[in-house]
């Protein structure tokens, strides 16, 4: 971690590359996803939130588009007409096509990144830079855009240009989260709760990229669409998985084969836990949360069959520690374990897990904490 602000790197590299200041500065947050896994695309709550970590855009006004992140420091044309998969440009060029189809484009930008956001360990540094890039250049544009629309322009962005298959809660709270709130985004119906938490959430990274598991995922939301068929052929009449009750669940659990079971065992519990750990944090009770959240890991590491051997190391070993709970947080196979620590104990706590798992995996994992901050916003 560099000790320079990300806001002050790209302003100092957009007036080394530019030879003078930017219109706007803007910048939007990487997201912890507090519980609440894969449900998303099932039709289920989730309860992300923002890191205090950000990514932030730089941009002025030009007549041609060009680009420079501090990730490799090297300015690139960029034209609408070209998608450049493979390299970030494609959320800049994804980003600028969802707005010129909308009408809400500058002519063309000078854009610089950078961000204190740890990039492919499921924190959601994707989201930060394409709702950071959809404001920046609407800002440009002399347009005040609201961050309904902020959204939409970040998912279609991702969705449809870049190509991922992701839900809508990553760019939904980095455009809407508030400080020192999680946000309880019920993703069948929209809705949006925002809860207050002022506990710090502690990062475990476990090394892993997650970026090797686009295949893993895609077979789960196949598998999940499979589970939902033979639900219904069981006479479930329901749109998703997530809308299925506990109580239907050890009947149908008896009636499919497995994996099928596995996984709708994995979002209908998912589903009823996460509702249950917003009330958890509203009420302020951290045993409770900690209970959920290692519940959520065992059904992920049994049922969703998503973890990987570093994620169940630093659950267990942080739970024996004095945890209050821990659990691999993001799309899996890799990326970060989150645990809440009683502050008391934390100091000992990451101590004693980093020395295990360095001495189990040869490496020292990084270890950081965050609070929740807010969405996306201007920084000038
Ligand atoms: P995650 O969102 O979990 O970090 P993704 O694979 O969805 O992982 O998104 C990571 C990609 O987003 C990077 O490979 C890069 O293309 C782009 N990206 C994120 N942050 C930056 C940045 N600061 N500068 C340039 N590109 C970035
Ligand atoms: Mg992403």
């Amino acid at each position: 971690m560099t000790q320079v602000s990300p806001g002050r790197q790209a302003t100092s590299l957009f007036q080394e590359r530019f030879g003078s200041g930017p219109a706007v500065l803007v910048s939007a947050p990487g997201r912890v996803n507090l519980l609440g896994e894969h449900t998303d695309y099932n039709g289920g709550p989730v309860l992300p939130v923002a890191l205090e970590r950000r990514t932030v855009v730089a941009a002025g006004h030009a007549d041609r588009w060009r680009a420079i992140s501090t990730l490799d420091e090297m300015m690139r044309e960029v034209s609408p007409e070209r998608m450049e998969h493979g390299s970030w440009i494609a959320y800049l060029v994804g980003v600028m096509r969802v707005l010129g189809r909308k009408g809400l484009n500058p002519r063309g930008a000078s854009v610089t990144v950078a961000s204190s956001v740890p990039i492919g360990a499921g924190l959601s540094s994707s989201a930060a830079l394409t709702v950071a890039l959809a404001r920046a250049l609407t800002g440009l544009a002399g347009r005040k855009t609201p961050p309904e629309v902020l959204i939409d322009v970040a998912w279609e962005a991702e969705h449809d240009e870049v190509g991922v298959a992701c839900g809508r809660m990553d760019q939904t709270v980095a455009a809407l989260a508030r400080p020192g709130h999680a946000l309880l985004f019920e993703t069948g119906s929209g809705g949006i709760t925002h809860v207050p938490y002022d506990g710090k959430i502690w990062l475990f990274q476990t090394g892993v990229s997650h970026r090797l598991t686009g295949g893993q995922l895609n077979l789960r939301r196949k598998e999940c669409e499979v589970a939902l068929g033979l639900c219904r052929e069981q006479g479930i009449t329901v749109h998703a998985l997530a809308e299925i009750g506990m109580e239907e669940l050890p009947r149908l659990v008896r009636a499919l084969p497995v994996p099928w079971s596995q996984r709708l065992r994995h979002i209908v519990t998912e589903t009823d836990r996460t509702r249950r750990a917003a009330r958890a944090l509203a009420a302020g009770d951290s045993a409770q949360l900690g209970r959920l959240l290692v519940e959520g890991h065992e059904s992920l590491r049994l049922d969703y069959q998503s973890s990987c051997a570093e994620a169940d190391f630093l659950v267990e070993a942080a739970v024996r520690h004095g945890a209050w709970g821990a659990r691999l947080t993001g799309a899996g196979w890799g990326g970060a374990v989150l645990a809440l620590l009683p502050p008391e104990k934390e100091a000992r706590i990451v101590a004693e897990v980093q020395e295990e798992f360095r001495r189990q995996f040869g490496r020292m994992p990084e270890v950081w904490a965050t609070r929740a901050g807010g969405g996306v916003r201007s920084e000038k």
